[in-house]
């Protein structure tokens, strides 16, 4: 059973982004440094919807859970279980912040709650904090040996209780952020390699699974080297940064990812995506590199910032004899597209059509 109690829920804060305002700072040096005798624009910095706290209360005594909820209202969004079980439902449902759970319940105890969560990828981050009447060593140890990230006793002190969800709650955070900077390519701000790779191993598997097509675009800027060796470096990194933007402008889904793929490569994953949809999405990005206008007197003959697009789309096969689709495959598709569309004289994209050999791909590219 879970319930709701009146009056506890959180509400949503709008904040100035400080994710927003590095970049547009970024883009109007990019200016400056590209036409000197511009003014500076520093556009204002839009709101942003910064997610409310979400915290998670069971305990069988629903005294106990009005208790706790009473004192940790002001933290953000509260949820309550009065089972292990339905528990387990509202964190699949959205991951918390952070858990508090008491270790003894009828069905699933505490510790059974905290070791399913400790083994499910999507919810082995959350804190887990234990609340026991229980004050023996062996409870609070074998707490901590299920994966707690801390242990109150019973009857629980509003202070204490305060204090430590909020470490919990702080190292949480800290610990997000840096999985989150694990991911991101640091010049542009777009998905990094790494990210990306995992991206594209799952959802090659999900597009194998559920019979699905999915797309790969890979974009590089054209005549780079000539650009930094004209302009210089710092430059470089500012016109990447603006093709980065650009790119990641065109994207309207949230399951669509712009990675910088390496020096001035990028790539963009579009699950669910034909190879008609990509095409056309290929022709927009090119357009849309161009219409930046960034000055390239190296880049004739439009002597401007262009990109090049390899576009290739990779589709079950529902006869193959396979186990994997292959991720190295749509790669290759890509990027041999990109050459062909690097000889045929850059600034447009060109689409990879000729079928992969089922049999040694598991999969075909169209
Ligand atoms: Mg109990």
């Amino acid at each position: 059973m879970t319930a709701l109690l009146p009056g506890l829920s959180g509400s949503e804060a709008t904040l100035s982004a400080d994710t927003a305002a590095p970049f547009a700072r970024r883009r109007s040096d990019a200016a400056q440094l590209l036409n000197p005798g511009a003014t500076p624009t520093i556009p204002a910095a839009a709101p942003v919807v910064v997610p409310t706290l979400s915290l998670l209360l069971i305990d069988d005594d629903p005294g106990i859970v009005q208790v706790l909820g009473r004192m940790l209202c002001g933290l953000g969004h509260l949820r309550f279980a009065l089972s292990g079980q339905d528990a387990l439902r509202l964190a699949r449902e959205s991951a918390p912040d952070v858990v508090l759970v008491d270790a003894d319940m009828p069905g699933m105890s505490g510790f059974e709650f905290c070791a399913l969560m400790k083994a499910d990828p999507q919810l082995a981050e959350v804190p887990v904090i234990f609340v026991s009447s229980h004050g023996e060593v062996e409870t609070e140890v074998a707490a901590f040996a299920a994966g707690a990230a801390d242990f109150i006793r019973k009857p629980p002190a509003a202070e204490v209780v305060m204090v430590r969800v909020r470490t919990q709650l702080r190292l949480k955070a800290l610990a997000d952020a840096l999985r989150r900077a694990a991911l991101v390519d640091g010049l542009t701000g777009v998905a990094n390699r790494r990210r990306f790779d995992e991206q594209l191993q799952s959802e090659c598997e999900r597009a194998l699974r559920n019979g699905e097509p999915l797309s790969l675009l890979m974009i590089d800027v054209d005549h780079f080297k000539r650009y930094n060796d004209r302009y210089g470096h710092p430059a470089g990194d500012l016109c990447l940064q603006e093709v980065a933007t650009a790119v990641q402008g065109l994207v309207r889904r949230p399951a669509d990812q712009v990675a910088r793929y390496g020096g001035e490569e990028f790539a963009m994953l579009l699950p669910q995506t034909d190879l008609t949809g990509a095409s056309h999405l290929a022709e927009r990005v090119v357009a849309a590199v161009e219409a930046l206008c960034i000055p390239h007197e190296g880049s004739p003959p439009r002597r401007v910032v262009t990109v090049s697009v390899g576009v290739a789309s990779a589709s079950r096969m529902p006869a193959a004899n396979h186990t994997a689709l292959s991720a190295e495959a749509l790669i290759r598709a890509a990027d041999q597209a990109l050459y062909a569309a690097k000889a045929a004289g850059r600034c447009q994209s060109q689409t990879y059509r000729p079928p992969i050999a089922t049999g040694e791909f598991g999969g075909a590219i169209d």
